[in-house]
C-alpha cells in the first residue's frame, strides 16, 4: 500500500492483465502486426472518420476478442495467447462531424449550403469548402455503424463527442517541414495549417446525440471525447436519459438498505449495476459511457456521479493528454473518483512498444495517486475495463478475483 510500491523500480505486473480503454492503432495500419506481441492484454480501438471504419473492422476480423475468450480475460490467470486482442469501436469523431449532414427530411443540401451551416463562422472562402469532402448523410453513417455493431456483437461505439477548441485543417501546409508518412491512414491533419473554422456546436451535438441513441438502442458502451465543452457534453448526455433517471431512494429506504448492505461494502452501487446490465433492453442512452482522456473540472465529475444518472460513467486517463503539461486537474479527478470508475488508455496512433509504455506509465501514475500497489491497481483497472466493455461487474461476484 505504500506509495513507493508503485514507483518505477517495481516490475510492472503485465501478467495480471492490463487493458487499453482507448487507442487508434488503425491510424498506422501496418502496426496491426505488432499487436499480438504487445504486453497489453487487449486494446479498445476507435474509429473516427470515413477512412478508418473499414480498417477497424479489418483489425477486428483478424484479432477481435471472441466470446469463448472472455472467460480467460475474466481470470487473472488468463495470460494464454489464444484469445484475441481487440475490442473494436465504430463511430464518428467530432473533428469530422462537419462531414456529415442531418438528412431528417430526406433532403440533400448542396455541399456549399451544408458546410455554410455546419461550420462556424460560416465559411465565405469557396476554395476552403471545395477542399472538404462531399458531405455524407447521417442516416448512411448510422446504417453503417449499425451493420458493424451487428457483425461484431462485442463492439462498442466510439469515438464520438464534442470539441469546442478544435479548428478544421485548412488548405495550406503548416511551415514546419512536415513529411508525409506513407504508413499513416489518410483523413487526418497531414501537416496542414489549421483554419479559423470550427464545427458548429449544435451540429456536433446532433451528430453525437444520434450516435448515443444508436448505442442505447443496441445497448453498447460508448467512448466519448470532450474538450472545452464539459457542461454542454453533460447536458447532451443528460438529454438522452431524460425521463429514465434513477430514482433517489428516500432516507428510510437508504437506511434499510444500509443495514442490508452492512456485509456488502458497496451495496448501493451493486443495485445500480444490476439494473443497467440488463442487455437487450433498448434505451435512448448508452448503458456505459467512458469519458476518455477526461479533462473536466471536479464539479462536472460530481454531476456524472449523481445517483440519478442511469448510465454507468467511467473516466479514462492517458499519459499523452492528462499528464503532458499541467496535470493538477487529472490528479484531482483521479483522487475524487470511486475506484471502480477509473480506466487507463494510451490514446496512441500506432500499436507497439510505445503504446505499452504509455499504458504502463499511466497505470503507474493512477496507482501512485490512488495509493494502490501495482498489483492492486492492475487488478482493479482490469475489472473496471471488463465492466465497461462487457457490462459485467465481476467485483460483485467474486470480491475482486
Ligand atoms: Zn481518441
Amino acid at each position: 500500500m505504500a506509495p513507493q510500491e508503485a514507483s518505477k523500480t517495481q516490475p510492472f505486473p503485465w501478467h495480471l492483465g492490463a487493458f487499453d480503454a482507448h487507442c487508434h492503432p488503425t491510424d498506422t495500419a501496418p502496426s496491426l502486426d505488432k499487436i499480438a506481441g504487445m504486453k497489453t492484454r487487449a486494446l479498445t480501438i476507435m474509429a473516427t472518420r470515413g477512412q478508418d471504419q473499414r480498417l477497424v473492422a479489418d483489425f477486428a476480423d483478424k484479432l477481435a476478442v471472441t466470446d469463448d475468450a472472455i472467460p480467460a480475460l475474466e481470470s487473472t490467470r488468463g495470460s494464454e495467447k489464444s484469445r484475441g486482442y481487440i475490442i473494436p469501436a465504430f463511430g464518428w469523431h467530432p473533428w469530422f462531424s462537419h462531414q456529415i449532414f442531418v438528412d431528417e427530411q430526406h433532403r440533400t443540401p448542396s455541399k456549399v449550403d451544408h458546410y455554410r451551416l455546419a461550420i462556424s463562422p460560416s465559411p465565405v472562402n469557396d476554395d476552403f469548402i471545395a477542399s472538404l469532402p462531399d458531405p455524407r448523410p447521417l442516416s448512411d453513417l448510422l446504417g453503417q455503424t449499425r451493420t458493424y455493431l451487428e457483425r461484431y456483437p462485442r463492439a462498442i461505439v466510439g469515438e464520438i463527442g464534442l470539441d469546442r477548441a478544435f479548428r478544421i485543417p485548412g488548405i495550406e501546409m503548416a511551415d514546419n517541414g512536415y513529411e508525409k508518412d506513407p504508413a499513416l491512414t489518410p483523413g487526418g491533419r497531414e501537416g496542414r495549417r489549421l483554419s479559423t473554422y470550427r464545427v458548429d456546436m449544435r451540429h456536433q451535438q446532433r451528430i453525437l446525440k444520434a450516435q448515443l441513441n444508436l448505442a442505447g438502442e443496441m445497448q453498447r458502451a460508448v467512448s466519448v471525447h470532450g474538450v472545452a465543452a464539459h457542461g454542454l457534453l453533460f447536458e447532451t448526455l443528460e438529454e438522452t436519459w431524460r425521463g429514465h433517471e434513477r430514482r433517489t431512494p428516500s432516507k428510510r429506504e437508504r437506511k434499510r438498505r444500509a443495514s442490508v448492505d452492512a456485509t456488502h461494502q458497496k451495496g448501493e452501487n451493486f443495485e445500480a449495476f444490476e439494473q443497467s446490465s440488463d442487455l437487450g433492453d433498448a434505451k435512448p442512452f448508452p448503458p456505459r459511457i467512458c469519458l476518455h482522456s477526461y479533462s473536466g473540472p471536479a464539479d462536472t465529475l460530481r454531476q456524472y456521479l449523481q445517483p440519478s444518472v442511469p448510465a454507468i460513467i467511467f473516466f479514462s486517463f492517458s499519459r499523452l493528454v492528462n499528464f503532458s503539461s499541467t496535470s493538477t486537474k487529472a490528479v484531482a479527478a483521479i483522487q475524487a473518483l470511486p475506484d471502480d470508475r477509473i480506466l487507463a488508455e494510451s490514446d496512441l496512433h500506432a500499436a507497439g512498444d510505445k503504446m505499452d509504455d504509455l499504458l504502463e506509465d499511466i497505470v503507474r501514475k493512477i496507482c501512485q495517486i490512488k495509493g494502490w500497489t501495482l498489483e492492486e491497481g492492475v487488478k482493479q483497472l482490469r475489472l473496471n475495463w471488463l465492466h465497461y466493455i462487457f457490462g459485467k461487474n465481476l467485483e460483485k461476484k467474486d470480491g475482486g478475483g
